[in-house]
């Protein structure tokens, strides 16, 4: 590895212009690992949810048996690689029979992958590994979480609202946790006019999986790539 700023050396801002470079070149060499790692791979649908879930919580068995299903439906998973929730999908998937994939973060407390997730690319940029997130997948599933996962389900959300990214299900599972979330929204946001009343039907919320594979599945024609075009 070319020798570079860590990404909070780069954010202090003490970098000489030649240090912005070898930076902004370790960007591009993540992304090109990505590419070569993931292209021509089946169709992923991307679970996030909490680091925090320890396998013993309820939540944990409902992250398993998203993980299944989604495998079970023929796509492929793709999660942070992490603990918790991103464990249970990942354990999911294999409990299905399927390889799984873990886009892991490099963060200041070193942390082990999950050992579920069979293929796992380490990011050292969280923004990279977002859009590799979003690039390889035809859907979000967003299991409750944390600061971590509100990103990651905002950042779709935002993508889909400002028309760069289409025919993209976003998917919270979990109506209990989810509701005041999405009634903060409506009477927060929407009363506020900050956002439009048609970007809340970007959302799914439901505890029905049989209702999560179909909303997957209704926009999965959209991303079949045409012939000789990988995904
Ligand atoms: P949180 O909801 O704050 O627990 O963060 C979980 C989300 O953020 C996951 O979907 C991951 O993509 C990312 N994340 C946070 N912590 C980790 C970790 N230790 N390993 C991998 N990904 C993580």
């Amino acid at each position: 590895m070319i020798p570079h700023p860590t990404d909070e050396q780069f954010f202090s801002g003490h970098v000489t212009s030649s240090e912005n470079r070898e930076w902004l070149e370790s960007v591009e060499l993540e992304f090109e690992r990505a590419f070569a790692a993931l292209d021509g791979m089946r169709l992923g649908v991307s679970v996030f949810g909490s680091a925090r879930v320890a396998p013993e919580h309820p939540r944990y068995a409902l992250g398993v048996e998203v993980g299944l299903r989604i495998a079970d439906a023929g796509f492929t998973v793709i999660t942070g690689g992490g603990p918790g929730l991103m464990q249970a999908a990942n354990q999911g998937a294999s409990e299905a029979g399927a390889r799984s994939i873990g886009l892991t973060i490099e963060l200041p407390r070193e942390e082990e992958p999950n050992p579920f997730a069979q293929i796992v690319l380490p990011f050292e940029h969280f923004f990279v590994r977002k859009t590799v997130f979003v690039r390889y997948s035809c859907a979000f599933v967003v299991l409750p979480g944390g600061f971590g996962t509100l990103d990651e389900l905002f950042e779709s959300l935002t993508l889909i609202q400002t028309g760069k990214l289409h025919d993209f299900p976003v998917i919270l599972i979990g109506t209990e946790f989810w509701s005041p979330a999405l009634e903060w929204l409506r009477d927060s946001l929407l009363a506020a006019g900050t956002i439009s009343p048609g970007d809340l039907d970007l959302i799914t919320v439901t505890d029905d999986l049989d209702e999560m594979i179909a909303v997957i599945r209704s926009c999965v024609e959209c991303h079949t790539p045409p012939p000789g075009v990988e995904h």
